[in-house]
């Protein structure tokens, strides 16, 4: 193994518009050597997140900025190949915070607390329908949403990981949902195999207009992915009383001048509340929703989509399907 190098991605500049290849650099270094409370980790597969163009600029968030030079963030499974420490075993398929590269060495900590993989669940998985996808639509439902049976959700970004379970959850839940997605295949999916009660193609269609026609007494949960010109159009649809979840603003995320809502004034008269979170903050209660979830996805209650690229080397070009629509489902990259 010690002949056998550690391929990399690194981040060489920080992008000021659309995110490309350029902003990253493959390099190779020698396999790096586990300490004693450490272990050595063989990615199998890497998660693509929009939230990874948001690290790679200097600006405080809810996590440090990527540095120049660095491993490129990202969550990922593998295969423990070497361990010294006493809670991992060689063999084990473990989930955290890898990086974009071929190998890693963790003590167990990080962004996000390293966990093993259960018996019996496809390796994908901790990183999508069973992992922070379900999570955040989980706890941003449950927890910052809060509907109530026969209420009305509107999810943005409706067809794509996080959002797909988000609306399955509000039905589930008893909701009336409306999904707003990019293109006719995938509204189609939402209102097909999904069974969501309305799909918007905000290519296509006048956004305000078309929840006007759908949600005639306003939208009681609004469930946000997208931000600038779809949210500004729900901010003009809301019940009173309204919820505005704000999990992502991914049309902003590549944006050189942000648009906000120029209309925020509707919360008050509409008595709503707009409310942000982050599902890192909710990790110590994974059990408790993984308990509710695992039955729904095995049981084919919550369905999901993959869409796996071939290759570490794919990884920069494919992250940029993620701000142009062209994913279908949880994005990941198979690394080995
Ligand atoms: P995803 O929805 O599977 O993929 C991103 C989708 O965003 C694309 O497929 C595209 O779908 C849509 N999109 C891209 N550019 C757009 C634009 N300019 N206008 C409208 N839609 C656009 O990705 P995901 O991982 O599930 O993430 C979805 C959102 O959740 C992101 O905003 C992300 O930051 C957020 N998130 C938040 C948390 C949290 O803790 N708050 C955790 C995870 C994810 P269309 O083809 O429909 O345009």
């Amino acid at each position: 193994m010690s002949n056998e190098v550690n391929r990399q991605w690194l981040l060489k500049a920080r992008p000021s518009g659309m995110v490309e290849e350029s902003h990253f650099e493959l390099s190779e270094s020698p396999l790096p050597a586990p300490a004693e409370g450490e272990f050595l980790v063989r990615n199998l597969y890497l998660s693509l997140d929009p939230a990874m163009r948001t690290w790679m600029v200097d600006v405080p968030s809810y996590i440090p900025p990527v540095g120049i030079g660095e491993v490129m963030r990202g969550a990922c499974v593998g295969r423990v190949v070497e361990s010294r420490h006493p809670d991992y075993a060689t063999g084990e398929l473990v989930t955290g915070v890898f990086g974009w590269q071929d190998y890693a060495v963790s003590d167990g900590g990080g962004a996000i607390p390293v966990s093993k993989v259960p018996d019996g669940v496809p390796p994908t998985m901790p990183l999508g329908v069973l992992g922070i996808t379900s999570l955040t639509a989980y706890f941003g439902l449950k927890e910052v949403a809060q509907p109530k049976s026969g209420e009305t959700v509107v999810v943005s970004g409706a067809a794509g990981a996080t959002g797909s379970v988000t609306g399955q959850l509000a039905k589930l839940w008893g909701c009336k949902v409306i999904g707003i997605a990019g293109g006719p295949e995938k509204c189609e999916w939402l209102t097909g195999e999904l069974g969501f009660d309305g799909a918007i193609d905000y290519k296509s269609e006048k956004v305000s207009a078309r929840l006007r026609e759908l949600c005639p007494g306003g939208m009681d949960v609004f469930w946000d992915n997208v931000g600038g010109a779809v949210l500004e159009a729900a901010l003009a649809n809301l019940a009173m009383h309204a919820r505005v979840v704000l999990c992502g603003a991914i049309s902003n995320y590549n944006a050189p001048d942000p648009t906000g809502p120029r209309n925020y004034m509707n919360l008050l008269v509409r008595r709503a509340r707009m409310e942000g979170f982050v599902v890192f903050d909710y990790f110590s209660r994974t059990g408790e929703a993984m308990a509710e979830l695992v039955p729904l996805v095995m049981e084919g209650k919550i369905r999901h989509r993959e869409d796996v690229r071939d290759g570490l080397e794919a990884a920069p070009t494919a992250l940029v399907d993620l701000y142009t629509g062209d994913n279908r489902g949880k994005l990941l990259v198979k690394i080995e």
